[in-house]
């Protein structure tokens, strides 16, 4: 995982096709100017995307938008009332991807997904068919989960695991995740003092850290 802003140059040379995951953290205006980082992000991979590469966006923050609109101070503890902001905030989030890549003459479209569709083989192959016909057009899939009908990334991932999904539905050789930690903990750093910063693992390892979010 790389927080903060990406590396453009090191993108451009070592890959080809990068699901960038964007958290909710970074989008809502909490200690952080929202502004300044959805510019710097959208011209950096506008960039990337001019030279050759092809992205694909996941992304979080339909919920902060809803709180931002509704003027809700405290995220919400109910289920459906996360579902609900998700849909009044869904437009906004959209929004302002969409006008800040109209800055780079970059179009956008918007997919909602949910676990299970990625899990169901024919809804797999529709959404993989027609997430690369969208690429192959030169736009940028803008994905998040619909969390309408879905509960799996709120409850748990805010997206992460939905970007892993993603990532294997368009066979990308890189995947991203911005976020306001500063990588992967062995558990929820926001729950636990004692949480430990992973540095380096691999996959094998994976399955001996607790990595539910919930306890
Ligand atoms: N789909 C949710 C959103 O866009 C995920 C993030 C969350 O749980 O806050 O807000």
């Amino acid at each position: 995982m790389i927080s903060g802003i990406i590396l453009e140059r090191f993108i451009m040379i070592n890959y080809r096709n990068v699901v960038i995951k964007i958290g909710s953290a970074l989008l809502s205006n909490d200690n952080h100017d929202v502004e300044h980082f959805i510019k710097n992000i959208c011209k950096q991979i506008a960039n990337a995307k001019s030279k050759g590469t092809k992205f694909t966006i996941v992304t979080s923050g339909a919920i902060s938008k809803g709180q931002e609109m509704l003027q809700v101070q405290n995220r919400p503890n109910e289920l459906e009332e996360l579902q609900a902001l998700a849909a009044i905030g869904q437009q906004s989030l959209m929004r302002m991807y969409e006008g800040e890549f109209a800055n780079h003459a970059c179009l956008t479209a918007q997919i909602l997904l949910t676990h299970d569709d990625m899990n169901n083989p024919n809804r797999f192959l529709n959404a993989k068919a027609t997430i690369t016909r969208i690429i192959s057009q030169g736009v940028i899939p803008i994905i998040n989960e619909n969390d309408v009908v879905a509960t799996e990334e709120i409850r748990l991932g805010d997206n992460d695991t939905l970007a892993a999904m993603v990532s294997n539905l368009v066979e990308a050789d890189l995947m991203i995740i911005l976020t306001n930690q500063k990588g992967y903990y062995d558990k929820n750093p926001d729950k636990f003092n004692n949480a430990k910063l992973i540095k380096r693992c691999n996959i094998k390892e994976l399955q001996d850290f607790d990595i539910s979010l919930d306890d």
